[in-house]
């Protein structure tokens, strides 16, 4: 089944103690939309300028993801975004943001797009989303991630685009920060009273929680000897779920159904976390994923 990604493309530039990169193909939305692609067809809608570079675009497209919801701005430049990570790569700064033809960003979808059953609104201004969100007729599954930017400076509306969607994805810190608690467990369930089903706290290296209408599932990550760059994960993760689900081929999903769908998110964005940018999620296999799944299953299974 088709799945709908909106969100931000970018062009990164990655600090880490270990090496420098710029200009790397990037944003929520490329991350989520290759993650989902392994699975499913993926229809992706964002912005970008002229300067964005024919090789990205080849690749997104190469990986079977529709960019007929892409804008192209004539003489406009993409979104950039520079991150440096701390020694422990648990930790990142933002070092510069070039807003550029995100300021302009008026999404439109085509038919197909927006009849998907399963849409997912990666990080992007909360206005964003809500307006991709208007035009989905298909009354699809929704998931929506958000970043802690959008919750101090447009909180209202992030609570507003909280009533409409199935599932809310947000990390750890994130999570604490929006409902003003340093109890994780009651962020996720303060979180599912703003209007989520479902909500998924993200932890990093130390997993994710899923919380359910009277469920709790947990997952570790999967165990990786070395990270070369964290960028992404969060996103890689969501558009796995996404891809999981709407692998499923139908709309209404069980606690089982989200449970498996973590899980699977999680392995996924283990293999961003192995090299830098796009460059291990883009080269990812079907066989090796699924390897990696029955690993990660058989160390988290008593028996
Ligand atoms: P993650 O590491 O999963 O949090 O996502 C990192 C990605 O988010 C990078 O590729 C950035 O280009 C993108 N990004 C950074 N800031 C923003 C923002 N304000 N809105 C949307 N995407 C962003």
């Amino acid at each position: 089944m088709s799945v709908l990604i909106a969100g931000t493309v970018a062009l990164d530039s990655i600090h880490t103690s270990s090496a420098i990169h710029h200009e790397l193909l990037g944003g929520s939305a490329a991350y989520a939309a290759l993650a989902a692609a392994l699975t499913n067809p993926v229809q992706l809608c964002a912005i970008v300028g002229s300067d964005f570079p024919a090789e990205h675009r080849a690749l997104l497209t190469g990986h079977g993801i529709d960019l007929d919801n892409v804008e192209s701005v004539e003489g406009g430049k993409t979104f950039r975004w520079t991150g440096r990570y701390h020694d422990d790569m648990n930790h990142r700064e933002t070092l510069a943001v070039s807003i550029d033809v995100l300021e302009q960003f008026a999404p439109k979808l085509n038919p197909a797009a927006s009849a998907v059953r399963v849409l997912l609104l990666a990080n992007m201004s909360p206005d964003n989303q809500i307006d991709v969100l208007k035009q989905c007729l298909g009354n699809p599954f929704i998931i929506a991630d958000s970043m802690d930017l959008w919750i101090n400076i447009a909180r209202e509306r992030l609570q507003d685009l909280m009533q409409k969607v199935d599932l809310f994805v947000i990390n750890e810190d994130e999570a604490k920060l929006f409902v003003d608690t340093t109890n994780l467990i009651k962020a996720g369930h303060k979180l599912q009273e703003m209007g989520p089903k479902y909500v998924v706290v993200k932890k990093g290296e130390h997993g994710a929680i899923l919380f359910g209408p009277d469920q709790l599932f947990m997952t570790c990550a999967y165990p990786l000897r070395a990270v070369a760059d964290p960028t992404g994960a969060g996103d890689t993760f969501a558009g796995g779920m996404a891809g999981y689900l709407a692998g499923l081929g139908r709309k209404d999903f069980s606690f089982a159904d989200l449970s498996n769908a973590v899980v699977y998110g999680s392995v996924l964005a283990s293999f961003t976390c192995e090299e830098f940018g796009v460059k291990r999620l883009a080269a990812l296999t079907r066989d090796e994923a699924e390897a990696r799944l029955s690993e990660f299953k058989a160390c988290t299974t008593i028996g």
